[in-house]
């Protein structure tokens, strides 16, 4: 394998997931959003999921086994999917999508639960909301914290509630001339291998970096889930921006995919909340794919989009040369 000092933006199902970052809406091309994205949905994973209803105007919420309910937010580009899991002391809030609804809101609509938050990484689509909660968990990696305390002004955010980003009327309240995304300061910091017990309930933080410096999975071994923010979403990752070292990426593919027989799904951070755990080996497999210069693609504005079976993986093409 070419061993390639590149740096990886994976970044989100969508272009605006670091809206810090060098990406913005401008650059957004056909091989990245097709024009009236929103056409193709519902996906199709979502038709075996009972909707437990629509909140706010903005969030679809659809139930999950176990005691795990989706937050899934259709009408802005990133689909971002939070995840509140039920223990039967506390509840987990995984994610709290982009800031645009009031997914506190939702939250206490769903249960009475004292709530954890616990973040995935460091963007903000994850961390949008987690200003309105009371516990906030983060993993203890100093760029990420860095990031989550700053939080997004309006003039980086702003393109996230903006033209094609959106295809719904925004909640009331919210507009692209005042948005922006709160920093929070986390009262908790987690470590790789920490245990949250919800009650009956447990997540192990397993650190992955590679799509940030910050990123975790949080596992439900009992329950045989894998929650893995943007480590994995079935949709375009990207590997374009700035961000993180690919080879870091692969080494915590493998370390998950060396975990397969404690899951059986993936409820990933945007797009479908419900993959079947077997596409995680397959990750490590595209990548190196792709460093060994194999690999089906099509090609625009110097970025090549390869595909595979679950995921595309969107790479810019002088990281390769
Ligand atoms: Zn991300």
């Amino acid at each position: 394998m070419r061993r390639l000092a590149l740096t990886l933006g994976i970044v989100c199902a969508a272009i605006a997931c670091e809206p810090t970052g060098e990406t913005t809406t401008e650059e957004a091309s056909s091989l990245i959003q097709s024009e009236k994205w929103w056409n193709s949905l519902p996906r199709p994973g979502y038709a075996s999921l009972e909707k437990v209803g629509v909140f706010g105007a903005w969030f679809e919420v659809y139930q999950l086994p176990d005691g795990t309910l989706a937050i899934y937010e259709p009408y802005q580009f990133q689909e971002a999917i939070s995840y509140l899991v039920l223990g039967s002391e506390r509840a987990a809030l995984i994610d709290t999508g982009n800031g645009i609804g009031d997914i506190a809101a939702v939250v206490s609509e769903l249960t009475d639960l004292p709530v954890t938050v616990l973040l995935t990484h460091e963007h903000p689509d994850h961390f949008g909301g987690a200003h309105a909660f009371d516990v906030v968990a983060v993993f203890d990696e100093p760029s990420a914290l860095e990031r989550i305390s700053a939080g997004v002004p309006n003039e980086r955010a702003r393109g996230s509630v903006s033209g094609d980003q959106v295809w719904k009327p925004l909640p009331s309240g919210v507009d692209a001339e005042s948005f922006t995304v709160p920093g929070v300061e986390p009262t908790q910091l987690l470590a790789d291998g920490d245990v949250i017990d919800l009650g009956g309930r447990t997540l192990e933080v397993l650190h992955t970096p590679g799509h940030s410096a910050g990123s975790v999975c949080y596992l439900d071994r009992e329950h045989r889930v894998l929650f893995t923010g943007d480590h994995f979403y079935p949709g375009p990752l990207y590997a374009f921006g700035s961000g993180v070292d690919i080879d870091a990426y692969i080494a915590s593919n493998d370390r998950i995919a060396a975990l397969v027989g404690e899951y059986d799904h993936v409820a990933s951070g945007h797009n479908e909340p419900w993959v079947e755990a077997r596409v995680i080996p397959s990750v490590s497999d595209a990548f190196r794919t792709i460093l060994d210069g194999g690999g089906e693609f099509s090609e625009r504005d110097e970025r090549r989009r390869y595909r595979f079976d679950g995921f595309d993986i969107i790479v810019r093409k002088d990281l390769l040369e």
